[in-house]
């Protein structure tokens, strides 16, 4: 599956607002948000007011770069979520906390979800005991995810474990630390999503 390949802090700054796309950088004084530093581009430090169109157009983007998807993944989520009884916003929120990559970094086994993902992708998880690498493979309640045993030996997961041990794991997952162990206790839902974003826009921007 394709995926952005380019700078990430980039991302942050088109947003004007810290999207926490690195890791530890992201918490630290040299992140370029914490610096001040204006969208890319020539018109960077203008802020012109957003038209409605506009708007939700940028919390789509906002939301499909926090987690790392592409537009046409994104707009596949959102098919799924508007066939899905319930609130379709809350349904796509759901869709995106409930894929491997996002749980493994939920987890705190990944500092950023382009760690968790290059985790699975690096055949490094196991999930009911069997090996997956399909980052955006949905996970359900009362999956067991796991760090490989041969790989929990490993420099690399120290050194995540490292920064990511005081991070607090969200109730709809339980961890396991000792053993790199997670189990999916029940579906997220909208309270589990901490970052500031307005779904509903989105919602209505694929419904025109
Ligand atoms: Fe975004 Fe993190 Fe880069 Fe800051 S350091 S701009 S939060 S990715």
């Amino acid at each position: 599956m394709a995926r952005y390949i380019g700078p990430v802090c980039r991302l942050c700054r088109r947003e004007g607002e810290k999207l926490f796309l690195k890791g530890e950088k992201c918490a630290k004084q040299s992140c370029p948000i914490s610096k001040g530093r204006p969208a890319p581009g020539q018109h960077g430090t203008s802020r012109k007011k957003l038209s409605e169109y506009g708007q939700q157009t940028r919390e789509k983007q906002k939301t499909k770069r926090i987690y790392g998807v592409l537009e046409k993944q994104f707009r596949g989520y959102f098919e799924i979520a508007r066939r899905t009884p319930g609130v379709t916003g809350e349904n796509l929120l759901r869709l995106l906390e409930m894929r491997l990559d996002n749980a493994v970094y939920r987890l705190g086994y990944g500092r950023s979800r382009t760690e968790a993902r290059q985790v699975v992708r690096h055949n490094l998880i196991t999930v009911n005991g069997k090996k997956v690498n399909i980052p955006s493979y949905q996970v359900k309640v009362g999956d067991v995810i796991q760090v490989r045993d041969k790989s929990k030996t490993l420099q690399r997961f120290k050194d995540v474990l490292d920064v990511t041990s005081s991070r607090a794991v969200p109730d709809w997952l339980t961890n396991d630390a000792e053993n790199l162990r997670g189990t999916i206790a029940s579906k997220p839902n909208r309270e589990h999503v901490t970052y500031d974003l307005r779904e509903t826009l989105i919602v209505e921007l694929y419904s025109k």
